[in-house]
């Protein structure tokens, strides 16, 4: 018998805790937010034409324990795209996702009421609560649970569906107007700028899991970012928040990392 095995039948070594995903597990302490929703749109595009309207394709959310680092539930639709219906060979090739997939989806609208449906089962069946201007943590009891949205960049909340929602008069979840940006949060936390979210997983030695501008799996490996970036220290907290003053949209930046 080699000595490992020797030591291993006695219990003298440890045996790692691993996830289903390959990321080293253990449970993470001292964050504000109990779970976290990540978001990652895929939408229209084009090689060249970037002033284009974009419209979001694919609406995936993950919802991720972040005692556990766990995802507990999610929530995926892939979306009707009504400026401009036919998706562009560009499109399909970067994304994945094809003609026959959106228009077997849903319009926009139709995908946000399901969504909000999603963020109350959440609400009723995990205590989960998103905080507003108005309240404090304080003003939380202890059976509810924080939560807050979170993405890679502010481009989903703060660009593309901000935008999509403004050119079709969709009236927007408010829950969506504040969030974490894990890339910024990521480049102040470990002092470098990361090659897009792959860099910045292979970076901590993390293997990008499915393919890459699929939505689905973007969501799912930005939730297995944040759970390193938890375990390595990082408190998350909110960087970005969308408020109406006087009926204007107005932007502000929360001081992103201590
Ligand atoms: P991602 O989350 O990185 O997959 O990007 C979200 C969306 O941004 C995609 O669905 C595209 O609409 C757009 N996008 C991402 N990368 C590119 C690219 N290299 N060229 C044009 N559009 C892109
Ligand atoms: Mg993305
Ligand atoms: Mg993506």
């Amino acid at each position: 018998m080699s000595t490992r095995k020797l030591a291993k039948k006695l219990g003298l070594l440890r045996q790692r805790s691993q996830s289903t995903s390959g990321v080293k597990k253990s449970v993470i302490s001292n964050q504000i937010f109990s779970y976290l929703v990540v978001i990652d749109f895929e939408s229209t595009c084009w090689r060249e034409k970037n002033n284009y309207g974009q419209e979001i394709i694919e609406f995936p959310a993950v919802l991720l324990n972040t005692s556990s680092g766990e995802v507990e539930s999610e929530f995926h639709t892939y979306v009707q795209p009504q400026e401009h219906p036919v998706l562009s060979n560009f499109c399909t090739e970067l994304t994945g996702i094809t003609q026959v997939q959106v228009e077997a989806g849903v319009p926009l609208q139709i995908c946000l009421s399901r969504f909000n449906r999603w963020v109350q089962n959440l609400q009723l069946e995990k205590g989960v609560m998103f905080p507003n201007k108005q309240q404090t943590c304080s003003a939380f009891s202890p059976s509810q649970k924080m939560c807050t949205f979170l993405t890679w960049s502010d481009w989903d909340l703060g660009v593309c569906l901000q935008y999509e929602c403004k050119r079709k008069q969709l009236l927007k979840p408010d829950v969506l107007n504040s969030w974490i940006d894990l890339r910024s949060t990521y480049r102040l936390f470990y002092s470098r700028k990361p090659k897009g979210l792959n860099g910045a997983l292979q970076d901590l030695g993390i293997q990008f899991s499915g393919r890459e501008h699929s939505g689905l799996d973007d969501a799912r490996n930005t939730a297995r970012l944040a759970a390193r970036m938890m375990r390595d220290g990082c408190v998350l907290k909110i960087t970005r928040s969308l408020e109406t003053v006087s009926g204007y949209l107005t932007t502000s930046l929360k001081n992103p990392v201590s």
